[in-house]
């Protein structure tokens, strides 16, 4: 008998976690970070710094799954990652080290290197690459990774299959970004008789996008740095490689500087060698600005010696005041941002390139910009897909039923698409025959 149990996941965005299970494996999809908390107040993720394993669990932050943790016998026999995002692999240091953890090569990478720079720290892991578009035995269940479209790079969806039932779970994506054609190809060539699809469905209840695709937002971004009187500012995740590249293109057809931190440098380079479309801080109209914090954690790695070769490109304040009418800078609003901007004489008329999801932008950095004199643009496109790609991606599949998860609005899956069942986390379903 084969059951799927969303441990976290079918009321929120964030947190995902999913068990399946034959008699013979139990493995685990997804070990993420939550987003929000039990009051739907935006979770702190500081909070659970120095918590043990139980009082994490007592908190459910941690589900109560027998078999996972460090402190326990080992009862599950695989984890897998579909991406990249806190939210899909943030819980990972507690897991029992001697359980495979699978993922891309892109994830990977893309933890690894994250890990040297956030708080939140994973780690080390025990994790494996696992082949795309390849059968993967773990147990008496076959895993087949598919690439995706989403805002994080090299990120999955997984078939499984055991005991003659399939499951296809989409991991987060999307229908308009750098890879589209990855959603063209899963449309027009869909795995067939899938028992249960998992689908995401972030985009449900948000209202419309501004910019449509990943194309529009590069365009954009363009005509911004044509027309600006002073330095322009990039708000972006240094994960979100799509975005990175759209920025890159868009200073080149302008000829202005892309100002990168350590910490980007550090990610670009690391998944360099994945993608050689992939921007290096090496290539033309590229510079990297040192901050100490970044510098710092760096240099307690076994890269430090990147601090020496970066220094090539090395970019200080005085000249990036000097050139700021050829200048897009990345940053985040971090306390960083007030340091950058007291360096720069005269920041009238600056422009912040917001590229984030806007739920990020406070009012009060609202205020803080207006006060300045800054201007904030909202240029973003969503990593996950629209509710008509959500759509044409269900009708493709065309699952005996199709679970909701990876959503703030579970019941509206009812109106919109075929064969639904709602779950609530924790409960079981089992695959039968029919
Ligand atoms: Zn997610
Ligand atoms: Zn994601």
């Amino acid at each position: 008998m084969v059951k799927v149990i969303i441990h976290r996941g079918t009321k929120e965005i964030g947190g995902s976690c999913v068990e399946l299970k034959t008699d013979k494996t139990r493995i685990l999809i997804d070990f993420g970070m939550p987003l929000v908390d039990v009051n739907q107040e935006p979770f702190d993720s500081k909070s659970i710094l120095g918590k043990t394993i139980e009082e994490l669990k007592k908190l459910k932050i941690l589900p109560d799954i027998k078999g996972l943790y460090k402190d326990e016998e080992k009862n599950i026999d695989a984890v897998l990652i579909s991406h990249a995002h806190l939210d899909h692999y943030g819980l990972l240091k507690y897991v029992n080290p001697n359980i495979p953890i699978y993922m891309s090569e892109g994830a990977k990478q893309m933890i690894e290197a994250s890990d040297v720079f956030i708080p939140n720290k994973v780690g080390k892991i025990n994790s494996r690459v696992i082949a795309k578009y390849q059968k993967t035995a773990i147990g008496d269940l076959e895993v087949t990774p598919y690439l995706v479209d989403h805002s994080a790079f090299d990120a999955l969806a997984f078939l499984i299959e055991a005991e003659e039932k399939k499951l296809f779970y989409s991991g987060d994506f999307r229908a308009h970004g750098r890879k589209s054609v990855l959603f063209e190809k899963i449309i027009s060539d869909p795995p067939r008789n899938i028992d249960v699809l998992l689908m995401e469905g972030s985009m449900l209840g948000r209202g419309e996008q501004i910019y449509k695709d990943e194309t529009a937002v590069e365009e954009v971004i363009e005509g911004i740095l044509r027309q600006k009187k002073n330095i322009a500012f990039l708000f972006a995740s240094s994960q979100n490689i799509d975005r990175l590249v759209s920025a890159y293109r868009a200073c080149l057809r302008t000829d202005s500087i892309f100002v990168i931190d350590i910490y980007t440098a550090f990610v670009l380079n690391e998944i360099g060698n994945i993608s050689t479309r992939i921007p290096q801080f090496s290539w033309k109209n590229i510079r990297v600005k040192y901050f100490k914090s970044h510098a710092d954690s760096l240099a307690e790695t076994d890269h430090k010696e990147l601090l020496y070769i970066f220094n090539k490109k090395k970019i200080e304040l005085e000249e990036i005041s000097e050139k700021r009418r050829k200048i897009l800078m990345l940053m985040r609003h971090n306390s960083l941002f007030p340091v950058v901007i007291k360096k720069i004489d005269n920041i009238k008329e600056a422009v912040i390139i917001y590229s984030m999801w806007q739920g990020y932008l406070t009012h009060e950095f609202e205020e803080y910009c207006r006060k300045k004199e800054i201007e904030i643009k909202q240029v973003h496109t969503s990593g996950h897909a629209t509710i008509e790609a959500l759509k044409a991606f269900s009708d493709a599949i065309n699952p005996k039923t199709l679970i909701p998860i990876h959503t703030f609005n579970k019941n509206e899956y009812l109106s919109l698409f075929k064969n639904v069942t709602v779950l609530n986390d924790g409960e079981s379903f089992v695959l039968r025959d029919n």
